[in-house]
């Protein structure tokens, strides 16, 4: 018989459940990483095989991270770059990126993910689509970093084919053939994508912009994705200097282009999406096409903001991500929905976004994007045991729980106190259950600053 494991004394659950319902003083029994049975008051039933103590705490469903470049944690806060437009940052820092390894990648997944599992993030997708040299194997690196972390895991395995000589961005070290590519398309979806309900591991191909891919490789990559069942995924709109080198490349504009090339699906989610006009959102809410807002990373890169507050009207599905830290420069997963409330604020105005928005957005919306709303994202009986716990006492809250819930969000929540994955505890008293996970820290260090002394 699968243990049981109780969360009980919970001050309050937010469920992100389709009636947004929020329960006080309540419980969630956990069986063979599933969620038996939810309820306020105490429980009853069959004696529990473990127990946590939910006092004082809020309870969230595990967030849902949905755009990140993971390696890029070993470029962050890169001396000389720090004030760099998105073109003029990418052209500073191929060169560097070439000489990324396997222990480059591991070392920077497990950081990336460590971080992610400490600010509230139980899933998270990764856009890799460096492999300089031709070498495949980074991708099944960070697979393996994230099963050594356990997180639940999207894995996206991006491509550039595109060099300087043939009109794209990046030097011809980090691209590799579209024959290559599409073969290796084709062996990490075999070999790990995992399609089964409560998978920890489903990969998704993705191209890394339209600037460093031909567009025959951005079809042919539909035409997999689509025949193999995985989704699509790339960055698009956003910055102005895409729009005019998509307009002076192809004639068109982003969205356009796209369209063209058979990416304008339900089976796609885009990073960014910044740089949009109305009747472009029409369109992609028409298609039911996934969004991962980066407000960090748009404000950091001043690449612009997006118009969130006008796409929740629509159909488009919203979700968070914290993108690579080189443009973000941290893997906060809370921090990020709470960025993005107050960004939509400077355009919007304050009725802009409320807390309980973003955390939906964070949750269900992930779960939606990533095409898993019947197994992630909210805590109800039946999903996945995917749980995260807030301590109210800490110092930020102090003075704040007039509203516990929405004090996630305004107050300045810096980490969460528990994180649980597939019922497996990661974290517990705000620190790493696993605290090996530490020892990549003078590691990662070491990788880095061979990066930035060469
Ligand atoms: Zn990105």
């Amino acid at each position: 018989m699968d243990k049981l494991k109780l969360i009980e004394n919970v001050d309050t659950i937010f469920t992100a459940d389709s009636q947004g319902r929020e329960l006080a003083n309540a419980y969630v029994l956990v069986s063979g990483g599933v969620i038996a049975e939810i309820g306020e008051g105490p429980y009853t039933g069959r004696v529990p095989d473990e127990i946590y103590d939910g006092r004082d705490m809020v309870m969230i469903p595990g967030l849902i991270n949905t755009h990140h470049h993971l390696y890029q944690t070993l470029f962050r806060n890169f001396k000389g770059v720090n004030s760099a437009k998105l073109f003029d940052w990418l052209t500073a820092l191929y060169d560097r990126w070439a000489k990324v390894g396997e222990e480059a990648i591991y070392t920077s997944t497990v950081i990336g993910t460590a971080e992610l599992l400490l600010s509230g993030a139980t899933t998270t997708s990764d856009h890799l689509y460096l492999f300089p040299g031709g070498n495949n194997q980074l991708f099944d690196a960070e697979i393996e970093a994230a099963r050594q972390v356990g997180i639940r895991f999207h894995p996206t395995r991006g491509s550039m084919s595109l060099s300087r000589e043939d009109g794209g961005l990046p030097p011809k070290e980090v691209v590799q053939t579209e024959d290559e590519i599409l073969a290796e398309y084709e062996r990490v979806i075999d070999e790990y994508h995992e399609g089964g309900k409560f998978s920890m591991l489903r990969v998704a191909l993705s191209p890394c912009s339209p600037f460093s891919v031909s567009d025959e490789l951005m079809k042919e990559t539909a035409e997999l994705g689509r025949r193999k069942g995985v989704r699509l995924h790339t960055h698009l709109g956003e910055t102005e200097d895409e729009n005019q080198f998509c307009l002076e490349q192809f004639g068109l504009r982003p969205v356009d282009y796209m369209e063209e090339l058979g990416w304008i699906g339900g089976d796609v989610w885009f990073a960014h999406l910044v740089h949009l006009s109305d009747d472009e959102i029409d369109r992609l809410s028409d298609a039911h096409v996934g969004m991962s807002h980066c407000p960090s990373s748009n404000m950091r890169l001043g690449s612009g903001i997006a118009p969130v507050t006008r796409m929740k009207e629509t159909e488009i599905d919203i979700s968070f991500g914290v993108d690579g830290s080189a443009s973000n420069d941290g893997s906060n997963m809370i921090k990020e929905l709470r960025q993005g409330l107050l960004l939509q604020r400077v355009k919007y105005g304050p009725e802009a976004l409320t807390p309980r928005e973003v955390l939906q957005f964070g949750t269900t919306g992930g779960a939606r994007v990533l095409g898993r709303e019947e197994e992630i994202g909210s805590i109800e009986p039946g999903k996945a045991a995917d749980l995260v716990m807030v301590d109210l006492n800490r110092l930020e809250y102090a003075g704040g729980l007039s509203d516990p819930v929405s004090a996630l969000i305004m107050c300045d929540t810096k980490g969460v106190d528990f994180t649980m994955v597939d019922g497996e505890v990661l974290v517990k008293g705000g620190r790493l259950v696993d605290e090996g996970l530490l020892d990549f820290i003078p590691k990662q260090n070491a990788i880095a600053q061979r990066f930035y002394s060469e």
